[in-house]
């Protein structure tokens, strides 16, 4: 699986150096769900785009199946990205033009399956989302989060180990994003895929997450259970 050794991230802008990392070590197991909760600019996209292979790191080390990324070139972060990774981000995408089953069928175009197959393989991730009725409907017909299942379906498709989400709700309201919280646990639970995920609001992480890693100017506070991290121990008196 995965795993981040004391991970820097500085961003040079001018003169400026802005350290977005101090420092990460996490480790993830499979078919972990875990969120990465922290206020806004705590560095949380930073982490997510180094874990995707999508940005560098200044310093430190992510092991990729106990190997090391350090002599990665860009050929090795291309094949990882392609084969281990799946990205789902706040607006989702999607392309309005196509119909659902295109849209998701897309993700797979690149990969030498053929038509048929695509089509088989698109509609079951899109069953498993929930969204089996609506698949000759365009993005637009559909609510806010039966777009951003269309996006987790598209992202899950090729079957990566692990599935980073930015702030997938983000841009719901706040009724769907509670029920959004619980279908996005589901469907973890049913693919086995790891999701690291990484939000703001606690109750979001406190929904979804085996393990919540608490961040803060570019550092890991704390890590546990909602439970461990969240609720008092109760204590009984007789
Ligand atoms: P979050 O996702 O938690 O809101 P980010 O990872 O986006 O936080 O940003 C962490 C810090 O790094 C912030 O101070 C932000 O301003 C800075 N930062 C992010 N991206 C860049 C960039 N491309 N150039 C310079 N600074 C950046
Ligand atoms: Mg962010």
């Amino acid at each position: 699986m995965l795993e981040l050794k004391n991970i820097t991230k500085d961003y040079v802008v001018g003169d400026l150096v802005v350290p977005a990392l101090r420092g990460v070590s996490l480790k993830f197991r499979k078919n972990e769900f875990v969120s990465i909760l922290g206020p806004s600019g705590c560095g949380k996209t930073t982490i997510l785009n180094i874990i995707g292979g999508l940005d560098r790191y200044t310093s430190g080390d992510l092991l990729i199946d106990n190997k090391s990324t350090k002599s990665f070139r860009d050929q090795d972060w291309d094949g990882y990205r392609n084969n281990v990774i799946g990205f789902v981000f706040q607006n989702y995408n999607l392309i309005s033009h196509l119909n659902i089953l295109d849209n998701v069928e897309m993700a797979l175009s690149l990969s030498g399956i053929n038509a048929k197959e695509r089509k088989e393989r698109a509609t079951k991730v899109l069953t498993e989302v929930g969204l089996k009725d609506h698949l000759t409907k365009k993005p637009n017909q559909l609510s806010g989060g039966q777009q951003q299942r269309i996006a987790v379906a598209r992202a899950i498709v090729n079957r990566p180990e692990v599935l980073l989400l930015d702030e997938p709700l983000g841009a719901l309201d706040l009724k769907l994003r509670r029920q959004m919280q619980i279908e996005l646990k589901r469907i973890q639970t049913e693919v086995g895929i790891t999701f690291i995920h990484v939000t703001h609001d606690q109750e979001e992480a406190m929904t979804m997450a085996d393990t919540i890693a608490v961040m803060n100017q570019g550092k890991i506070e704390q890590m546990g259970s909602a439970t461990d991290l969240y609720e008092a121990p109760k204590t009984a008196f007789v």
